[in-house]
């Protein structure tokens, strides 16, 4: 790891890399990339590189994990194993745990899960190359991936992360801020303003807690002008395709979206729940992940606000299934 810079914002307000305090760094961001899955978006900003599929909504099986009145959305966030630069031991970490429950709860209240009873819908965040903000990047990739596959939503959601560094809040902190930076406020908020995901490594005072706040608004809200253009592009492509005009063909279309074909029905189509055997057993847990656990708080958010007390300890696996059965 590179050693700590000796300041981070110059004479001249500007940071290492050139932004304002202020600024994000560029994004861009595609969205239907992957042909095997329902929905997709490959995310890359500043150094960050993320994938995201999402495949639903579709029966959950077991059974005995489905919700009778809607559907149940599972979330997993995943670092390759290359994308930082010591090797991350494959499989599910105490810190991948944590973000991918987090990351689900921020989409919880927008997707309209009550029109899916017992179904599943899951969405999957690759991290390919880490730099920081890693799981606001997955957030930003997955809400796309979700308006990609065609998933109701009340709107889409955005993330961005506000920080401390040289005593002045910065917003969209970069590796070498994040590492040595005083604190890290990552968010995500829905087109509709409402804060879903509110964590806090470090100390700040109340002021600069809210700055953060306002800081990620601007933030999420530059962003979502980008989600909402990138949705735009695609349908305008959409709207050039030739509809077939007579009826039989029409019917054939709609058929072979309806029934899944022997393909399909075969496919090896990734599954969480899987992943979330995997998750549920401790054992299988990295015990170098003990080192990785995260530093990040959950805030409280009442009614807009934001108390610094803790909430909710992280569920256990164990709670989840139940929860979900
Ligand atoms: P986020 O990526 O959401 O900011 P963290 O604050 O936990 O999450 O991590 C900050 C950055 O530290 C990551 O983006 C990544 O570059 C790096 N990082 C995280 N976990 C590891 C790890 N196990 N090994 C090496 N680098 C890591």
């Amino acid at each position: 790891m590179s050693d700590k810079p000796e300041k981070f914002i110059d004479e001249n307000g500007l940071r290492l890399d050139g932004r304002r305090v202020d600024e994000i760094r560029p994004m861009k961001m595609e969205i239907g990339v992957l042909s095997r899955a329902d929905g997709s978006c490959y995310l890359e900003w500043g150094k960050n590189k993320v994938l995201a599929a999402v495949y639903g909504p579709r029966e959950l099986h077991p059974r005995r994990l489905q919700k009778a009145d809607s559907a149940l959305i599972r979330y997993r966030y995943n670092m390759a194993a290359f994308s930082v630069e010591d090797r991350i031991r494959p499989g599910p970490s105490r810190r991948s745990i944590e973000i991918s429950k987090v990351s689900r709860e921020a989409f919880e209240p927008v997707v309209l899960t009550h029109l899916y009873p017992g179904a599943v819908i899951d969405v999957f965040a690759e991290v390919l190359q880490a730099d920081a903000g890693t799981r606001t990047a997955a957030i930003n990739a997955a809400s796309m991936a979700l308006a990609d596959a065609g998933i109701p939503m009340k709107g889409l959601v955005s993330a961005c992360a506000a920080g401390k560094v040289d005593g002045q809040m910065i917003l969209d902190l970069d590796k070498a801020e994040d590492n040595f930076g005083d604190a890290d406020i990552p968010m995500a908020i829905t087109s509709e303003g409402e804060i879903t995901l509110l964590q806090m490594d470090g100390d700040i005072t109340q002021e600069e807690f809210k700055k953060a706040i306002e800081m990620c608004k601007e933030g999420c809200r530059q962003i979502l002008e980008l989600q909402k253009e990138t949705l735009k592009n695609k349908f305008a492509k959409l709207d050039e395709v030739e509809i077939p005009d007579e009826e039989e063909d029409v019917s054939a279309l709609v058929e072979s979206t309806l029934e899944p074909s022997e393909e399909e029905e075969e496919s090896d189509i990734p599954k969480i729940e899987d992943a979330e055997e995997d998750i549920i057993d401790d054992d299988e847990i990295d015990d170098k992940s003990e080192d990785e656990e995260s530093d990040y708080e959950d805030v409280e958010i009442v009614e807009g606000e934001s108390s610094f007390e803790d909430v909710d300890e992280a569920e256990s696996p164990e709670d989840e299934e139940e929860e979900t059965a």
